[in-house]
């Protein structure tokens, strides 16, 4: 087996198992950020470094992010009887990873961190970033599936501020338009295009988005093809 050189092996102590393991991160350089979706998906050039986000323990199952708060004490107990200890098998996934794999992380993040009952708000990310992957993908239908449950828990999310609140609403608008629900785009876009408190940095983004869309729309209509 070769040396790769675009991934460093990054050394985890498991918090349910208290076993240590390595597991690849990209390392900086080997990508690039070239932009972002209107979601917010940033897009690389290179190796993609959101594959690698979630590290996931080869000893017992339990997977791990960043986003997560609740990973100690009473949480992990919570989390080993209702997902680790129900585990029939470990999978490896340490090392390089197709995109289907790194699907199968943030699944597994999302189950230990519902199981260890996190905020909505982690929940939502997880799903979010699945539905990502499936763009990467380029299948729409899983993509579709993800977008929907994003959509549902950033409604259920409590923001922990204002800046939070705004992008919440915000990623609601625009999943809704990406869902083709154009009645809750319109009333969270309008929301935020209207709001007196809402800051510029999203008031801009609702209003380039919707603006968008209305181009793309009536541009659709004048050459008489289906929009989304
Ligand atoms: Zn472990």
């Amino acid at each position: 087996m070769s040396f790769n050189l675009d991934y460093y092996e990054s050394k985890m102590v498991c918090n349910f198992c208290r076993k240590s393991y390595t597991t690849y991160k990209v390392r900086p350089g080997r990508f690039k950020v070239k932009g972002q979706d209107m979601d917010f998906m940033p897009i690389y050039e290179g190796v993609n470094p959101l594959l690698y986000e979630v590290a996931v323990c080869p000893h017992c199952g339990y997977a791990y992010h960043k986003s997560m708060t609740r990973t100690y004490g009473p949480f992990l107990s919570l989390a080993g009887e209702s997902y680790i200890n129900k585990l029939q098998k470990v999978m490896n996934l340490c090392r390089e990873r197709t995109i289907d794999e790194a699907v199968a992380s943030y699944q597994m993040a999302y189950l230990v961190a519902k199981a260890s009952m996190e905020e909505e708000l982690v929940l939502a990310n997880f799903a979010l970033k699945i539905a990502w992957l499936y763009r990467l993908k380029q299948d729409r239908m899983s993509e579709k599936r993800y977008l929907q449950s994003a959509r549902d828990l950033f409604n259920k999310s409590r923001a922990a501020n204002k800046e939070s609140e705004e992008k919440i609403q915000y990623l609601v608008a625009e999943i809704s338009l990406r869902l083709g629900d154009l009645a809750e785009a319109k009333r969270g876009f309008s929301r935020l295009l209207t709001g007196r408190e809402i800051s510029n940095k999203y008031r801009n983004f609702a209003r380039k988005r919707w603006e968008e869309y209305k181009y793309q729309h009536q541009e659709a209509a004048e050459n008489n093809i289906n929009f989304l």
